[in-house]
């Protein structure tokens, strides 16, 4: 079994030891107790990571198609020998329910890894406009920072694309679900990858993560996370104009529309509101009803609701898993305390396990969409219903938010097709359209800048170059 105490970061193709001998302790979130923990990582150790990234680029950028296809094949099987290790880990350091740990957490990364290794094996693109010859080329050295709700899966939305475009890497992932990027550079160790083009750093956001926002050698930041912290990553880049990818936080729409069939709407809504415990940056949390289904949907959401079975996320009976952390419980239970609309299912006072960082499935009904319910992100289970009279004044008032990450509309197909058109955001599904971890991903709005996953998550690390002849 994987060791859960890691005490070397993963540099220049060799585990080194950290710069400090400080270490961060890693929580399960279900025990409420320390069961590992990684190096806390420094501003040198960050240095020594770029050098060797940098380094690493002429190398992997020039190679051919083929062989950055085949090495990148080579880390996918190494990860995949260790899927089932993969999702333990996350069950252990997130909480995530094994079996959805399985699926989600272990599964959605290898496929999104398997299709990288795919594009990495076809030359770049080129093409020709009058006299111009337009190539494409790796931006540089990248610097990914990644969260700790999918947190493998944010890496290799990243890793994967970034070396793909012959790019190279230095990673620092969530100080709170650092372990399973461990396991990615035990699989790049057991890959042969070129020494440098990966490269893995563990630490805090304002230690670790602003040496690597603010590096005068790192030439893009991508980052995953609160949108907070992407207004101070841009700062720190703008000043030595780095590109940077975002990808923030989201308060999406679940519109059912008139017709709709409400059943199947109300069940996959309330699914997707709630899973990983509602720490997902793309959970529809505003459900939007039309008025002629709305007393109906109100109970069949908080019926739905209720039959949620907390507990053990190694329990198979589990399907739903505590919050990641205290802060994140604590936060999460501040806005059901402050919310002032009609509570229908869950609330502070429903039952939650003993230990472990609970906070019941919760359901609002008759939520003002102007109110901080309607308005925040909360990360946590938590769903807001919200009644409308006509397909324009659900498009309003699911385009009343900040954000712009995802969302769904159901109802006849054309219909549904119609007004997912008209909302802005980077992704909709209609009538149950299932994930594609292959299409753009991204925000509109302070939901981010960029895209990851596929083909446009790969040209989002390459530099488009003219040549006139
Ligand atoms: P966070 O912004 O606190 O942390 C994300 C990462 O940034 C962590 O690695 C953290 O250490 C680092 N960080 C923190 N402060 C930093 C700083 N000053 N400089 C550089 N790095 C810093 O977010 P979180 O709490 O880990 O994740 C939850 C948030 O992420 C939610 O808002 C969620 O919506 C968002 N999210 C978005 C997506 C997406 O693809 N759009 C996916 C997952 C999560």
């Amino acid at each position: 079994m994987t060791p859960v105490h890691r005490d070397e970061l993963w540099i220049g193709g060799a585990w080194v030891p950290p710069e400090s001998s400080e270490r961060i302790g890693v929580e399960n979130p279900y025990t409420e107790e320390v069961f590992g923990h990684v190096p806390a990582g420094t501003a040198e150790d960050v240095n020594l990571a770029v050098s060797a990234a940098r380094a690493a680029l002429p190398g992997w950028a020039n190679l051919p198609a083929a062989e950055r296809g085949a090495a990148l094949g080579r880390l996918h099987r190494a990860l995949a020998a260790r899927a089932d290790e993969i999702a333990r880990i996350v069950g252990l350091e997130l909480g995530t329910p094994l079996k959805i740990a399985k699926a989600v957490q272990a599964g959605l990364p290898l496929t999104v890894l398997a299709g990288y290794a795919e594009l990495a094996a076809q030359p770049w693109a080129e093409e020709t406009i009058g006299n111009s010859l337009v190539v494409h080329e790796p931006v540089g050295v990248i610097g990914a920072i990644t969260p700790w709700n999918y947190p493998l899966h944010q890496v290799i939305a990243k890793v994967g694309a970034a070396l793909a475009a012959g790019n190279t890497v230095v990673l620092k992932p969530s100080e709170m679900t650092p372990l399973v990027a461990f396991l990615l550079a035990d699989a790049a160790a057991e890959a042969d990858l070129p020494p440098g083009i990966l490269n893995l750093v563990s630490g805090t956001g304002p230690v670790v993560g602003a040496a690597i926002a603010g590096h005068p050698d790192i030439d893009m930041v991508s980052f995953t996370g609160s949108t907070a912290t992407g207004r101070a990553i841009s700062h720190a880049a703008a000043d030595r104009v780095a590109r940077v990818s975002l990808e923030l936080g989201g308060k999406s729409a679940n519109v059912i529309l008139e017709g709709a069939d409400l059943v199947k709407a109300v069940k996959v809504g309330v699914g997707n509101a709630f899973l990983n415990s509602g720490q997902t940056c793309t959970a529809w949390t505003r459900m939007l009803v039309h008025r002629v289904h709305y007393d109906e949907a109100v109970e069949l959401a908080a019926k739905t609701a209720a039959g949620y079975t907390l507990g053990d996320p190694f329990d198979p009976a589990t399907r739903l898993g505590p919050l990641a952390s205290a802060v994140q419980r604590d936060r999460v239970r501040g806005f059901i305390e402050r919310a002032s609309a009609r509570l229908v299912a869950g609330g502070l006072d429903a039952p939650v396990p003993a230990t472990g960082h609970f906070v019941a499935p919760t359901v609002f009904a008759d939520v003002d969409p102007d109110s901080e319910l309607a308005q925040e992100e909360i990360f946590g289970p938590v769903l807001s219903i919200i009644g409308f009279d006509s397909d324009d004044e659900a498009v309003a008032i699911a385009n009343n938010s900040r954000y712009g990450l995802a969302g769904a509309v159901w109802g006849s197909d054309e219909r549904a097709l119609a007004v997912a058109r008209r909302l802005r955001t980077g992704a909709v599904d209609v009538n149950g359209g299932a994930f594609n971890p292959f299409a753009p991903f991204g925000g509109y709005k302070q939901s981010g800048i960029g895209r990851e996953l596929g083909a446009y998550g790969l040209a989002e690390f390459q530099q488009v170059k003219a040549i006139q002849q």
